[in-house]
């Protein structure tokens, strides 16, 4: 199992999961030229994907999807709520899931698990497959036992270090999204996805991103310092997503052995 981001962050959020001869995309908050572009990149034509998984309607994750889906003849997958917006009304096919959900794309099992977010109903996924598990964790406000359980095992994890709550409270935001963004539908913060961190059982966890974080109100440094005592002590890889590149490929078999010189910084 492998995964690849297209960009992450509130401008737009795009990652690529493979295992066997299955290849999904989870969101696409990129238009389709973009994210046809940002493909070419990590070696993947737009005709290749089988499904497309969206998790909630706001447009850094889901502007490009109805477009992609449409001129490639790409089915989507997403919640009944987030269908109701009609944001994705243009797809080439809809396939219609509950929160909480369970079930198979070719070689992979996806658990469409519900987060506490602004959204219509909207949810994160964990991946498994051939024995590997691998989780996406983004656009959450808070964490709840469900999150814990259903997110602790995982060989991979992409998870959400939005911003630094001083830096957020500090900076130039208006009230209201300060609010917003730090309230329990909000995003976590580096604090909390820390904290949620040390909740999982992170025996298996062999490589760590960490992504959606804001250019205004976090940087890498921010997150890798709230980070780094937790998963390093597992001997995890580590590392930080970016809004302009996500990440390249990255293979749960080749993080098998955990590495001593875990790449944290890099
Ligand atoms: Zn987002
Ligand atoms: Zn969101």
């Amino acid at each position: 199992m492998r995964f690849a981001s297209l960009g992450s962050g509130s401008q737009g959020n795009s990652t690529l999961v493979a295992a066997d001869d299955t290849l999904l995309m989870v969101d696409c908050g990129f238009t389709p030229k973009e994210a046809e572009a940002r493909l070419q990149r990590v070696g993947v034509t737009p005709a290749s994907l089988d499904a497309i998984l969206v998790t909630h309607e706001h447009g850094d994750h889901c502007a490009g999807v109805a477009s992609l889906s449409k001129r490639h003849g790409i089915p989507v997958y997403l919640t009944h709520g987030t269908a109701a917006t009609n944001r994705l009304s243009g797809c080439h096919q809809q396939v219609l899931v509950n929160a909480g959900a369970r079930f198979s794309i070719g070689s992979i099992t996806c658990s469409a698990v519900p987060v506490p977010h602004d959204a219509r109903e909207p949810v994160q996924f964990r991946f498994d497959a051939g024995g590997w598990s691998l989780g996406i964790l983004t656009d959450l406000g808070s964490i709840t036992p469900h999150l814990v359980a259903s997110f602790s095992g995982c060989d991979g994890l992409l998870l959400e270090f939005n911003h630094e709550l001083d830096l957020l409270m500090q900076g130039p935001y208006p009230g209201t999204l300060k609010r917003r963004v730090a309230g329990d539908f909000g995003h976590l913060n580096n604090a909390q996805a820390g904290h949620l961190l040390s909740q999982l059982d992170n025996r298996r966890l062999r490589i760590l991103v960490a992504g959606h974080l804001s250019q205004q109100n976090n940087t890498p440094e921010h997150a890798l310092a709230a980070l780094a005592g937790v998963a390093a002590h597992h001997g995890a890889r580590i590392q930080v997503a970016s809004q302009d590149s996500g990440f390249d490929w990255l293979s749960l078999l080749e993080e098998a052995e955990p590495s001593l010189s875990a790449a944290v910084g890099t």
